[in-house]
């Protein structure tokens, strides 16, 4: 069975991941438009400029959050499951990043577990 690093939490860690996000996340704080994080329409495969413009807005958004590194084992956990178990990926910006990043993190990940599992096998 193909498994992902992130798995290897448990539930208190990433519930505590969850609560310091919580409490210290900049998309989470009072007045934060959670639409600025989770933009209804992400640029295309093709769209090279676009596509920047979102990195630097991922950038500029995340910077200097103290939650980022809660938030981006976090993001790997809940959406590495949702990505093997539903094949849905990413979407919007986590931990800094815009999705197609992080997907391709996933991708990686699952690839080398997978490559890890047929070396003990
Ligand atoms: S890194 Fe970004 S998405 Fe994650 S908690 Fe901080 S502001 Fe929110």
């Amino acid at each position: 069975m193909t498994r992902l690093s992130s798995q290897a939490f448990g539930l208190p860690r990433l519930r505590s991941f969850h609560n310091w996000i919580m409490e210290a996340g900049l998309c989470t704080r009072p007045g934060a438009d959670p639409a600025q994080w989770s933009p209804e329409k992400e640029p295309g495969r093709n769209a090279e400029r676009q596509r920047q413009r979102y990195e630097r807005a991922a950038a500029d958004l995340c910077g200097g959050c103290r939650a980022i590194s809660s938030c981006r084992l976090l993001a790997e956990a809940e959406e590495g499951q949702l990505l093997l178990e539903h094949g849905y990926p990413p979407h919007g910006i986590r931990g800094g990043e815009a999705p197609w990043a992080r997907l391709e993190r996933l991708n990686a990940s699952i690839t080398a577990g997978d490559m890890e599992e047929e070396e003990a096998a």
